[in-house]
């Protein structure tokens, strides 16, 4: 179609009136906007192209550059490396959400990337880029976390992103990002309805199970998304970006009790079909 050839020219801008037409969705601009965020027109992208996927996940990162720099960056202009995002949180005063990409477009913000049995992850995400130079040691202020959880909150409900598919870019290229770091508020974002987490009642109950081998380490982190490379480095890769997310007081790529207890606590609470690799329980003696 001639608009999509057009947008592909030029850049995938965010403005309405340039806006790609969304062919078979039933809403309006202003409805999809509905839910309170103020939408900030940022500069168009070349970093994009129309989506081919339907919108199953949510990824979050760091851009570990400031504001200024970042927009320049999220614009797409270098050819070597073109990247794009659909929203930018900024960290100003008074945080703004940044509209860069429309939704209708996968952003190139993921780059090599894998999510259970997804590949390639930026034609079936949606983008959030943070102003944070690094959250591995930049607390996320509180501030920019309201505005980032009600963000988060309105694109899960419009497209129906499952818990366990709101994931960091350290989830899904594993050994090759660390953001959005290991002091985003992953935990906090749960309590508010986002993303994953383990019930304590099950975490409390697995402490005691004996700590997963490497072979069984490897099959729960993948079962539970984790694309993870062969090798002890590969599986330490993989423990690390699981402990960033899930146990970020110590993310040391060992596996032990705690860590084993939360992943499994995740499996039964997410991917229930998955064996958890615990011993037999010894059968009850018929009381009769
Ligand atoms: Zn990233």
């Amino acid at each position: 179609m001639l608009a999509g050839v057009a947008g592909l020219l030029t850049a995938c801008a965010s403005s309405e009136s340039e806006k790609p037409p969304q062919e078979g969705s039933p809403k309006s601009g202003a409805e999809l906007y509905r839910s309170g965020v103020i939408h900030h027109p940022g500069p168009a992208s070349d970093g994009c192209e129309p989506r081919n996927k339907i919108i199953r996940h949510l990824v979050i990162h760091h851009t570990g550059a400031p504001l200024p720099s970042s927009l320049t960056m999220l614009q797409g202009k270098d050819p070597e490396r073109s990247v794009g995002v659909h929203y930018v949180v900024s960290d100003e005063p008074a945080p703004r959400v940044i509209d860069m990409v429309p939704e209708s477009y996968a952003a190139y913000h993921a780059g090599k990337s894998a999510w259970l049995e997804a590949d390639g992850l930026n034609h079936s995400s949606i983008g959030i880029e943070i102003i944070n130079l690094d959250g591995n040691r930049h607390p996320y202020p509180a501030d920019q976390m309201e505005l980032i959880i009600a963000l988060c909150d309105e694109i899960i409900r419009r497209h129906g992103i499952r818990p366990e598919n709101v994931v960091g870019h350290s989830d899904v290229s594993v050994g090759r990002k660390i953001d959005p770091g290991a002091l985003f508020p992953w935990r906090t974002l749960a309590e508010h309805g986002i993303g994953a987490w383990p019930l304590a009642i099950d975490v409390e109950e697995l402490l005691d199970a004996p700590v997963p081998d490497a072979d069984l380490s490897r099959k729960l982190l993948t079962a539970y998304g984790y694309r993870l490379e062969p090798g002890k480095d590969g599986l330490r890769n993989g423990i690390e970006a699981f402990q960033r997310h899930f146990r970020a007081h110590r993310v040391d790529g060992t596996m032990d009790s705690e860590t084993g207890a939360l992943l499994r606590a995740l499996l039964r609470r997410y991917r229930p079909e998955t064996p958890l690799g615990l011993p037999e329980k010894t059968p009850l003696k018929d009381a009769g």
